[in-house]
């Protein structure tokens, strides 16, 4: 589902992750692949242009230029932008007098008849019984392909020679009231080629039937030819809600992306499979994760608000040496140590081995040292170095090489602004920690 999206959308994320601070530059270069990658998914245009424009603006507020986390903060934009581009879904409408009636509504071949049947299975496991009743009664197999499905669901079904669709409804609607259905649902004609005489026979049907749901089964696999059909749909014969089937081939996720933002029409509900259970409600926010391909957005949240709360508290007038170097080391382990947040960058964990012992050794390095040599490291000569050595149970090339690093880091560090990186706290050192000592 969505591998293309995704993957071109991590690799963008990948690489603003391997910058340290952005530049508009790099935002600007983060779009221009961004709008690539979302046409390339055949996302309608007017979705691109608006996703864009809402990134643009949300990346290039002053804070995410000067911000610790690039990817972190750009996945946070994209995931929001996302959530409002793809739209709330809506749940099914009842009836307040029962039967509640369903007309789906597609193009041949859209998924249909299979939905009609998921539908009938998903409100049988609700306590619900629902009349399946087909209406496209030009193509005999429809009939029997319904019927078929009604009796693996165990649903009830309704048909007779010889009666117009529109009969066929009036009919219906008794049997429901008398057996005390709760549900009807009509498969009613669709052929590939979208006409006015189809139109007039959808629009009759629906006049006839007064549903309390019109909803349009639409493949994703059309991509925007999908988004196309449903404006049609709801210009000719009105729609209450989507129902997005066969998204489990779907690799690009161009229709379920613009479906919302173009149609207006709320999705209801997403079909991912050939099987009678593989319909699911359509929700939003677990569509987004599946194509940002990141998990745990709301851990990502919580610690960046964390973060927030930890740049507060560390003064201004801090300079960079090994003591203040030692506090962010012990407010990462506060945040539950270096390990847990690593989980956050994926894309280092990948590429670099990470081994907590060695941070371990650093902390037990700094902390054999004096106060003075923390805050002038320049002072540690050869015989303190065999002290400190000594008293961390490491050796003088642990020690010497902490030191290196140190005056590494220092340095890059001194060429920003020391006052604002030292404002940043916790998972701003956990990146340069681990860029610069592993
Ligand atoms: P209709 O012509 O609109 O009634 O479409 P059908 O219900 O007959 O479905 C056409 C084909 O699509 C059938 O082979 C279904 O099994 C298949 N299909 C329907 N929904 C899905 C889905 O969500 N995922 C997959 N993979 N196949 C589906
Ligand atoms: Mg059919």
């Amino acid at each position: 589902m969505f591998e293309n999206l995704r993957k071109g959308i991590r690799d963008i994320l990948d690489r603003f992750g391997r910058k340290g601070l952005l530049t508009k530059s790099d935002i600007e270069e983060g779009l221009s692949e961004f709008k690539k990658v979302l046409i390339s998914a055949d996302v309608n245009l007017k979705v691109v242009k608006e996703i864009l424009k809402r990134v643009e603006e949300e990346a290039l507020k002053e804070e995410i230029l000067k911000s610790v986390l690039p990817e972190e903060q750009i996945t946070k934009i994209v995931y929001d932008i996302l959530l409002k581009i793809i739209g709330k879904g809506a749940p099914l409408k009842f009836s307040s007098i029962p039967p509640t009636e369903i007309l789906l509504f597609g193009i041949q071949g859209s998924g249909k008849t299979t939905t009609a049947g998921k539908l009938s299975y998903f409100l049988k496991n609700r306590g619900y019984r629902s009349l399946l009743v087909p209406l496209d009664l030009k193509r005999p197999g429809a009939i029997k392909q319904l019927e078929e499905i009604a009796n693996m669901v165990d649903t009830p079904f309704y048909f007779e020679e010889n009666l117009t669709p529109l009969k066929l409804i009036k009919r219906a609607k008794e049997i429901a009231k008398k057996e005390r259905i709760e549900f009807i649902i009509y498969d009613t004609p669709g052929r590939i080629h979208i006409d006015q005489e189809m139109m007039k026979e959808l629009k009759d049907i629906k006049e006839e039937a007064k549903p309390t749901e019109s909803l349009l089964v639409a493949s994703s696999l059309l991509g925007q030819g999908s988004v196309d059909i449903a404006l049609e749909f709801k210009r000719m014969v009105g729609l209450t809600g989507i129902i997005a089937t066969m998204l489990d081939g779907d690799s690009k996720g161009g229709a379920i992306l613009s479906m919302r933002y173009v149609t207006s029409v709320p999705i209801k509900f997403v079909g991912v499979g050939e099987k009678i259970g593989d319909l699911e409600e359509f929700d939003e926010e677990s569509l987004v994760l599946r194509i940002l391909g990141q998990p745990d957005i709301k851990g990502l949240i919580k610690k960046i608000e964390t973060i927030k709360e930890e740049k507060k508290e560390v003064s201004k007038k801090e300079k960079f040496n090994l003591e203040t170097f030692l506090n962010q080391i012990e407010s990462i382990e506060k945040m539950g140590g270096f390990s847990s947040l690593m989980g956050y960058f994926p894309m280092i964990s990948d590429s670099m081995k990470f081994d907590e012992k060695n941070i371990k050794r650093m902390k037990a390095i700094i902390q054999s040292m004096t106060k003075k040599e923390r805050l002038h490291p320049d002072i540690i000569d050869g015989d303190r170095k065999k002290r400190i050595a000594k008293g961390s149970g490491t050796s003088i090339n642990d020690v010497n090489t902490l030191l290196k690093n140190y005056k590494l880091m220092k340095s890059m560090l001194e060429n920003k602004n020391i006052d604002k990186i030292l404002k940043r706290g916790g998972i701003f050192w956990v990146q340069t920690i681990i860029r610069f000592l592993m």
